[in-house]
C-alpha cells in the first residue's frame, strides 16, 4: 500500500471554537468587542456568521462539493515510503497531497467557498492582496470558477520579480495591479511620496480594502488566520481521518508548516478536536515556523492588528507586532508576523508544540524530498518536511515505530529561483 486514493468529501466542515477552552473575542482599537455587523461590508454574510459560529459542524453547500471534486477532493494520502527507506526509520510517514489542486496549494478550499458565498450573495468583485502570488492565484481560480471578478493587489516587488503567478491570475482573467497602485487613495499617496515604492503586504491589505470599501459590489477576501478561513481548510483533516482509518492506521505525530496557521489548522484541527472531547488517545502536534519569523516561539501573545498597515480589528494572538518587517525568505506565505487566534489558544495551553526551522535545513530536506519522493514541495511545505526528518530521525535513535502524517501545503515548481540561491544550483 503505498497511497490511498479514495475516500469522501465530508459533508460538514469541522469548526474547532466550541471544543476551545476559551477564545477572546476581536476588538475594535477603543476596547470594545467586534460584532456581526461590524464585519457585514468587508466580508460576505455567510463568512462573517461563520466567523462567530459557536457551531461544531457547518454544512458544505451541495454546489460547493461539486466545486470540490474539480479541484479535486479528495486529495490522495500517500505514505513516503522512500523518504523512510533514506532515513532508515520505522516510523511510517503519510502526507496530505494538497499540492495537487489547480493552482498547486491548499489555499483554494477556502478561495472557493469564500467566492460561491460571495456570487450567492450577488457581490461581483472580490478585492484582496497577495505577496508572491499563492493566495491571489487560488481567489483567481475561484471567482473565475464562480464567475464574478477579482482584483488583486500584488506587493509591487513580488509583481516586478516573480512574474509567473501574476501570468497564472491573469489566465484565470483576474485583474493584477502592482501595490501601491493609482486606484486608490492610499496607493496614490505612496507614490506621490515615492514613485519607486516596492509595496508591502500591509499597503496591499490596506488597498484591498480601501476598493472593497469604496463600492457597494466589492467585497474583500483573507487567505488565513481567520475562523471562517480555517473552517474551511477542515475538509484536509476530515478526509485524512477517514483515509488512515480506511488502512487501520492512526497517527501519532501530526506537523504542518504555519503562516498565517490555515493549512496546518486544515489538517490538525479535526484530530485536536477528538482529543479536546478526549475522543483519542493524545497526539503529538507540532506547528513548524520559520526561525526567520518566529511568531510562536518569539513572539507576545496579547491583541494586535492582522494587518501591517493597522486597518484591521484587534485579535489575541502570538505576534511580533503588526510593525514587524518578516526578512525577506523565500517561503513568502510563512512572512506573517501574527498567528490565527484558534492556534494561538492551542500553543499558549500546550497542545500544539511549535518548533522554528531556518531556511537552509527546510530547503536541503526538500531536496531530500525530491530525490526520494520525486515531488518538489513549495518552499513553505518544506518547513513541515524538515520537522518530520528531525522526528523520524529521533525514531530511529529510539526505535520507534511511530505514524506521522503531515500536510503537503503546495508544490514547488514556480519557486524555482529561491531553491537556486539557497542550495547553489
Ligand atoms: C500560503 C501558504 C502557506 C502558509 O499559509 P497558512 O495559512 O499558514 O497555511 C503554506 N504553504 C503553502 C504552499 C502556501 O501557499
Amino acid at each position: 500500500m503505498i497511497y490511498v486514493r479514495e475516500g469522501n468529501i465530508p459533508k460538514k466542515w469541522y469548526n474547532i471554537v466550541p471544543d476551545l477552552p476559551y477564545f477572546p473575542p476581536y476588538k475594535l482599537p477603543n476596547g470594545e468587542e467586534v460584532r456581526e455587523e461590524h464585519l457585514y461590508r468587508i466580508f460576505p454574510r455567510e463568512c462573517v456568521r461563520q466567523e462567530f459560529s459557536k457551531e461544531r459542524y457547518i454544512d458544505i453547500p451541495e454546489d460547493l462539493i461539486e466545486a470540490y471534486e474539480r479541484i479535486g477532493r479528495p486529495t490522495p494520502l500517500y505514505r513516503a515510503r522512500r523518504l523512510e527507506k533514506a532515513l532508515k526509520t520505522p516510523a511510517r510517514i503519510y502526507y496530505k497531497r494538497e499540492d495537487l489542486s489547480p493552482t498547486g496549494s491548499h489555499k483554494t478550499n477556502t478561495a472557493i467557498a469564500q467566492a460561491y458565498y460571495a456570487m450567492k450573495e450577488g457581490v461581483k468583485r472580490l478585492t484582496t492582496e497577495t505577496g508572491a502570488g499563492q493566495w491571489g492565484s487560488a481567489l483567481a481560480y475561484s471567482t473565475a470558477m464562480m464567475g464574478i471578478k477579482a482584483l488583486i493587489f500584488m506587493v509591487r516587488v513580488s509583481y516586478n520579480q516573480k512574474p509567473y503567478r501574476k501570468y497564472v491570475m491573469k489566465m484565470y482573467g483576474a485583474d493584477v495591479v502592482p501595490s501601491p497602485s493609482e486606484l486608490t487613495e492610499f496607493g496614490r499617496r505612496l507614490l506621490k511620496e515615492n514613485p519607486d515604492h516596492p509595496g508591502s503586504l500591509g499597503v496591499a491589505i490596506s488597498e484591498a480594502l480601501e476598493a472593497a470599501l469604496s463600492d457597494e459590489n466589492t467585497k474583500y477576501s483573507l487567505g488565513s488566520v481567520l475562523n471562517h478561513v480555517l473552517i474551511h481548510q477542515s475538509i484536509i483533516g476530515q478526509e485524512a481521518m477517514e483515509q488512515l482509518s480506511s488502512i487501520g492506521e492512526k497517527p501519532d505525530v501530526l506537523v504542518g508548516c504555519v503562516g498565517g496557521g490555515s493549512n496546518f489548522a486544515g489538517l490538525t484541527y479535526p484530530f485536536i478536536g477528538r482529543m479536546l472531547r478526549k475522543e483519542c488517545e493524545k497526539m503529538d502536534v507540532i506547528a513548524v515556523e520559520p526561525t526567520e519569523v518566529p511568531s510562536m516561539t518569539k513572539g507576545e501573545y496579547r491583541y494586535d492588528h492582522a494587518d501591517a498597515a493597522a486597518m484591521t480589528p484587534l485579535l489575541k494572538m502570538f505576534t511580533l507586532g503588526y510593525n514587524f518587517v518578516p526578512p525577506p525568505i523565500y517561503a513568502g506565505g510563512l512572512r506573517y508576523h501574527g498567528l490565527a487566534p484558534s492556534l494561538s489558544v492551542l500553543v499558549k495551553e500546550g497542545i500544539v508544540k511549535p518548533v522554528a526551522i531556518d531556511q537552509k535545513e527546510s530547503f536541503s530536506a526538500a531536496k531530500l524530498f525530491a530525490e526520494t519522493e520525486g515531488l518538489i514541495p513549495a518552499p513553505e511545505t518544506s518547513h513541515a518536511i524538515a520537522a518530520v526528518i528531525r522526528r523520524a530521525v529521533e525514531d530511529r535513535e529510539k526505535g520507534e515505530e511511530e505514524v506521522i502524517l503531515f500536510n503537503y501545503s503546495g508544490h514547488g515548481l514556480l519557486d524555482l529561483e529561491g531553491y537556486r540561491v539557497v542550495l547553489s544550483l
